[in-house]
């Protein structure tokens, strides 16, 4: 008896191991999405297109749609800015709270230089990032260096990925992605990165728009061009997707407008785990509220909270490497101590991010160039927590459930109509309100933040709405009402679409 069902179950096993494997194997040419390239140039402000000439960026405008700016999450820094763009959570549900951040549970720390840290997947496994859900359902993932890219997360890592190299030459980053693209077809990539540092680099050493970041604009651009040119020789650059994105702005800082922490707080008493434009604080040997009471009303450019006391705004509550208090400095204002600061001059440091992602400085790029749509089209600034959502739907991906979604973006894939923005100023009794209103959302200007609001109404005059911000508009007059301040009889003074 045994004897014959030894042959039975090896068959069966045979069996199991040839679905197993099929599972595995990457999707057949014809069923596969065309490809998507999502591109990140660090540091590009919203505002960065008229600093030079940039043929390449223009050749993707005019062939796709672009948005006013990208609102980003907080803090406006590289790792959670891209982890997000990546995984459609906010900060305070991926877990990447900071470029430098501590694990409670863990009682570790988290540094961009640690590079141990970097390439572990414990810090990212709250969500599942576009590249292992690309290669859980049988696509191929290639990454020229991402945020995450390099640790293995829920047990996957991309088929292809570098370790970073901040001095690895862009020439070599657009030629390994134009190899990857050349490979055979059941080796192809389907979703690729590219990352370029430099324009960060030269903002924070010499502020925004400065000469040395124009300069090194232009020298990404070229190498942009570069790309674009060979995506074009191989009849690719039509057919597949280019996601162009930054991953935060910047802002002046100076030297004159730091704020010291421990003029309010014995900083013996409480773990700092990262500091500059807002402070994440945590309570060793102090309680929590007698954190917030030395620091509140502090500095007349400092505000703090208590955790649970956080704006909603900021959807940066639950995560239990949020700290318990945050303190966070105006834009243009800096959080420091003094043995840091001992003799230092203005230390190289002109340019810095990391305040409230709805401060219009903050905004970064977004541009989609490719077959889903129409050429020439702008939109009013999206958020960076859909493009997840929009990534895997032009991959024809279910995404794991996430902060985004897709509903700003769906008028714009396969209509076939370039978009435009219905752009109206309103004046409310004094103060002045700027729409920028598009098919399925709108960008709120007031005074130097830009909101980005949802359309959840439009049968009786339109109604747009957003954490803690609302609008209403029948076209001609308005109300809107933004962190608890209300706008009322606002008047339409000019409108063009
Ligand atoms: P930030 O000041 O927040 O814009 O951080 C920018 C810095 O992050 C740049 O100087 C990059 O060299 C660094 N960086 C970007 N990607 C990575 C990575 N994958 N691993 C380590 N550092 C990185
Ligand atoms: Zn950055
Ligand atoms: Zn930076």
């Amino acid at each position: 008896m045994m004897r014959c069902l030894f042959p039975l179950l090896g068959l069966l096993l045979a069996a199991l191991l040839l679905t197993a494997c099929q599972g595995s194997r990457p999707l057949a040419e014809e069923d596969r999405p065309p490809p998507l390239l999502l591109i990140s140039i660090d540091g590009f402000r919203h505002d960065y297109f008229d600093l030079a000439d940039t043929p390449a960026l223009d050749r993707l405008v005019a062939g796709g749609l672009k948005a006013d700016s990208l609102h980003h999450v907080f803090p406006t820094k590289t790792f959670p800015t891209h982890y997000t763009m990546v995984t459609g959570c906010y900060p305070g549900t991926h877990g990447v709270v900071a470029n430098s951040m501590w694990d409670p549970d863990r009682d570790a720390r988290f540094s961009l230089g640690n590079r141990d840290a970097v390439g572990d997947g414990f810090w990212y496994g709250a969500c599942e990032p576009l590249w292992v859900t690309a290669e859980n359902q049988r696509l191929t993932a290639a990454t020229f260096f991402w945020p995450g890219s390099e640790a293995r997360i829920l047990g996957v890592r991309p088929s292809f990925w570098k370790p970073y190299a901040a001095d690895t030459p862009h020439r070599e980053r657009i030629e390994t992605v134009l190899e990857w693209l050349d490979l055979p077809a059941d080796q192809r990539p389907d979703f690729l990165t590219l990352y370029f540092s430099s324009v960060d680099s030269m903002g924070h050493r010499h502020g925004p728009r400065a000469d040395p970041v124009r300069d090194a604009l232009i020298d990404v651009d070229q190498h942009l061009e570069m790309l674009l040119d060979g995506l074009e020789e191989r009849g690719l650059l039509d057919q597949m997707h280019i996601v162009l994105t930054s991953d935060h702005g910047m802002s002046w800082v100076d030297f004159d407008q730091y704020i010291m922490l421990d003029d309010y707080l014995d900083l013996s008493r409480v773990r700092v785990s990262d500091w500059g434009p807002a402070a994440q604080i945590w309570a060793t040997d102090m309680e929590v509220e007698d954190i917030v009471a030395a620091l509140d009303g502090a500095h007349p450019h400092l505000r703090v909270w208590a955790r649970e006391d956080i704006p909603d705004r900021y959807h940066f509550g639950s995560h239990r490497r949020v700290p318990d208090v945050l303190a966070e400095a105006d834009l243009e204002w800096m959080i420091s101590n003094k043995p840091y600061m001992m003799g230092r001059r203005q230390f190289s440091l002109y340019g810095m991010h990391g305040w409230d992602p709805a401060l219009l400085e903050m905004h970064g790029l977004f541009v989609i160039h490719g077959p889903a749509v129409a050429a020439g089209g702008a939109m009013p600034a999206v958020r960076s927590v859909d493009l997840n959502d929009l990534m895997a739907h032009l991959l024809g991906l279910e995404a794991p459930a996430n902060d985004g979604s897709l509903d700003s973006f769906r008028p714009y894939l396969d209509s076939g109509r370039a978009g435009q923005i219905e752009h109206r100023v309103y004046d409310c009794q004094g103060e002045r309100l700027e729409a920028r209103i598009g098919r399925a959302h709108m960008a709120l200007h007031v005074d130097e933040f830009v909101h980005v609001l949802d359309l959840v109404d439009a049968d009786d005059g339109r109604r747009f709405a957003a954490t803690d911000v609302a609008f209403q508009t029948d076209g001609v007059t308005a109300r809107a009402e933004v962190d608890g301040r209300r706008f009322s009889a606002c008047r339409a003074v000019m409108a063009n679409r």
